[in-house]
């Protein structure tokens, strides 16, 4: 039936073809969802560190006004307040630059060793602050992947980080490379982060990747913790058709394991190389 013609389908005007759009908005919606979600509970993360900004301005103005010893604790303080700040928008700018690319594959190589070696040399001084030591254990022969360096060097250090922040003092965080061949035509690249410190209650593993998600709040507030560094890594390793495996006991400590397709350093074919998980 042609509209505002008043003549039937069968009639001398009858259209050549009906173009018909449908579209998913079930994807759409969800999508959405967690985007207003993540601007919901960013705002919230932002809100705690910028109310306690704004009580100990009023105290300096007010009550502290003339007492020195009052005016320098506070003012530390807020210097930690707003670094808080500082790293949760540093975090959320690096997860919303990853999503924009979060479909591209990356065609670039990058060589694991080296990953590894730049970021237990970056990481070295914050070991040391902690009272700890990094090992590392990489293989003699290259341990190409199909990645982007600077990306995986993120991976690296996030997990890095966590090691040390939840380790165990005066203990050591091993970062190994080994090449898993258990399945031949799918061999992989495993990259593994290890720890000795409390260990993650089972119940929390499936959640650590979720954005702001954190296993033990108190801790990991006074650890200075975002809640988003896993979610960054996440993010990277799909980009990477990577994988990343959790395994803890705790009281034992945690390994972080990145699974990286063996490659061979080719570029990724659609459907034809590893997979994510
Ligand atoms: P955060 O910035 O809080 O460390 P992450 O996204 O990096 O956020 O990690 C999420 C949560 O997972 C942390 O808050 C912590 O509870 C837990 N976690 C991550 N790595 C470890 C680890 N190596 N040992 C114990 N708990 C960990």
């Amino acid at each position: 039936y042609l509209p505002g013609t008043g003549k039937q389908e069968h009639g001398p005007s009858r259209p050549d073809f009906i173009l018909v759009a449908i579209h998913d908005l079930t994807e759409n919606r969800r999508v959405e969802r967690m985007r207003s979600d993540f601007v919901a509970n960013a705002s919230h993360e932002l809100r705690t560190p910028l109310a306690s900004l704004t009580g100990f301005i009023e105290t300096l103005q007010g009550p502290a006004r003339n007492d020195p010893d009052a005016q320098a604790r506070f003012l530390e303080i807020m210097l930690d307040q707003a670094s808080r700040m500082r790293r949760l928008i540093d975090d959320i700018l690096s997860l919303s630059r990853i999503e924009l690319k979060a479909h591209i594959r990356p065609e670039a190589t990058a060589d694991l060793k080296e990953v590894v070696m730049h970021t237990a040399d970056a990481m070295t001084p914050l070991a040391r602050d902690m009272n700890m030591e990094i090992k590392c254990s990489v293989p003699d022969q290259p341990a190409t992947v199909t990645g982007d360096r600077d990306e995986l060097i993120q991976v690296t250090e996030n997990l890095v980080e966590n090691a040390l922040k939840y380790g165990s003092d005066g203990k050591h965080v091993d970062i190994v490379i080994s090449l898993d061949s258990t399945e031949p035509d799918r061999q992989s690249w495993d990259l593994a982060v290890r720890d000795y410190g409390d260990g993650i209650a089972p119940e929390h593993l499936p959640r650590l990747t979720e954005r702001f998600y954190r296993a033990d709040i108190e801790s990991s507030r006074a650890m200075k913790g975002t809640g988003l560094g896993l979610a960054i890594v996440k993010h990277i390793l799909n980009r990477h058709r990577a994988r990343l495996e959790v395994d803890s006991t705790p009281g034992q400590g945690s390994t972080f394991k990145v699974k990286f397709p063996n490659t061979g350093g080719k570029a990724f074919e659609a459907g034809k190389i590893g997979g994510t998980r």
